[in-house]
This record gives C-alpha cells, sequence and structure tokens, in this order.
C-alpha cells in the first residue's frame, strides 16, 4: 500500500483530515495525489499558490498555511478554501474587508503559538483571549478553530504537551466564545514527524509534506 493510502486509511479512523503540503512541489506531484482522490492540499507562499491555482483543476481546495501578509490578502481571497494562519486582529480584519469585496466569507484558523521557538508565528493565547469578541465582529469571517505548530524536536513529551495544550485552547474557546458556532470544530495539528502524537491529542486535520512528497 502507498504511504498515501496508508494515511488516508489512518485518518478515515481517526475521523481527521489530511490537508497535503505541496508547497516547492511541481504540479506533476500534485496532480498525482489528485488523481488518487486527494483534493485539499496546503501552500505557504502566495506567489506560488497562485501560479498553482491558475494551472491545476479548480475543484482543489487550497488551505493557506504560512504567514500571511495583509497586503497580499487581496491575490488569494476570491479562491481561498481556508486560511489557517490568522494570528492577529489587523490580519482577520483585512482579510473581511476583502471578503466583503469578492462578496464571500472567509474561513479561517486562528494560529496559536504553542511551541517554544521563537521563529513561530501564532497568536499568544491570553493575547487571543483578549481579541476574540472583535474578531467575532467580523461578519465574513468564519472563524473555524485553531492551528498550532509544535516544536521541531525528537522529544515526544513535549511534542504531546504542545498538543495538549492546543487542545484545551480549543475548548476554552469552544465552551467560553463558540458554544454555538457549529463551525467552530477544528483542531490543525500534525505534521509528517509528529502527526501520529497530534491525532492521540485529537488534531481533526494534519498539515502533512515531506511524508508524502519526499523532504524538500
Ligand atoms: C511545511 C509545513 C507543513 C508540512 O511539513 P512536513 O514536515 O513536510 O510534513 C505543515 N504545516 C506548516 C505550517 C508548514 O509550513
Amino acid at each position: 500500500m502507498s504511504k498515501y493510502q496508508e494515511l488516508i486509511e489512518l485518518l478515515a479512523q481517526k475521523n481527521a483530515k489530511l490537508i497535503a503540503v505541496s508547497k516547492s512541489k511541481p504540479n506533476t506531484v500534485i496532480l498525482s495525489l489528485y488523481h488518487q482522490g486527494q483534493r485539499d492540499f496546503g501552500e505557504n507562499r502566495v506567489q506560488e499558490i497562485l501560479e498553482k491555482q491558475s494551472t491545476l483543476p479548480k475543484d482543489i481546495k487550497w488551505h493557506f498555511i504560512g504567514h500571511l501578509q495583509r497586503n497580499k490578502v487581496k491575490y488569494i481571497v476570491d479562491f481561498v478554501h481556508l486560511i489557517q494562519s490568522v494570528d492577529n486582529l489587523k490580519l482577520a480584519k483585512t482579510i473581511n474587508k476583502e471578503a466583503v469585496k469578492s462578496n464571500r466569507k472567509i474561513d479561517v484558523l486562528l494560529q496559536i503559538k504553542i511551541a517554544q521557538e521563537d521563529s513561530k508565528y501564532g497568536y499568544d493565547a491570553n493575547d487571543l483571549i483578549k481579541q476574540i469578541e472583535a474578531l467575532k465582529e467580523l461578519s465574513n469571517i468564519e472563524i473555524c478553530g485553531v492551528m498550532g505548530m509544535g516544536t521541531f524536536t525528537d522529544d515526544s513529551k513535549v511534542t504531546r504537551n504542545e498538543f495538549s495544550k492546543l487542545k484545551e485552547i480549543f475548548k476554552l474557546l469552544k465552551d467560553q466564545h463558540f458554544n454555538h458556532t457549529k463551525s467552530f470544530k477544528e483542531i490543525s495539528m500534525g505534521m509528517s514527524g509528529d502527526y501520529t502524537i497530534a491525532l492521540e491529542q485529537g488534531s481533526t486535520m494534519v498539515r502533512i509534506g515531506s511524508l508524502l512528497f519526499g523532504s524538500r
């Protein structure tokens, strides 16, 4: 069985979805997964997602998973399926404004910083709580859950702790702010090196690149 088929079977058992992270990979490689049934793909650069979206099949669901600059939101707003990396209110407001112009409601995840490394983007959980009411007021974005990246480490205890923390933050947000919001249900966590731990901790969406496509 191919790695892809193995993953799909595991994820079906766990009720989680696969986002195939195709950054830096050519269209031919994306199409070979597409022909096996994969529709959700993740990219982290605006220029690259634009080039791919314009040439690949239109029923692909494009997830934006990287740091997004506000002045580039307008380029992806017409087609993006889910922006997973909203980590500040200004960005959320810009997405909302562009979504109004495009007459769309854009699904987003709130990216939360769970790793110790400084290089990682994402909300500090306490700052997020302070902004949550303002975020909820933005009528053309739909907040569908949270996203996080674990520390790059072989120490599974560290990773397990971080994913468990993200799950707790999700639960707190759900209980206190999104109790009546059906669409608030996603916990996007887990990459090639740590997706089994993420699934054990309740991930609903794993973002996997190198395991499927080989290292970059
Ligand atoms: C690159 C990337 C992934 C996939 O990483 P792999 O280790 O190749 O599976 C997942 N999430 C984000 C945000 C990424 O930038």
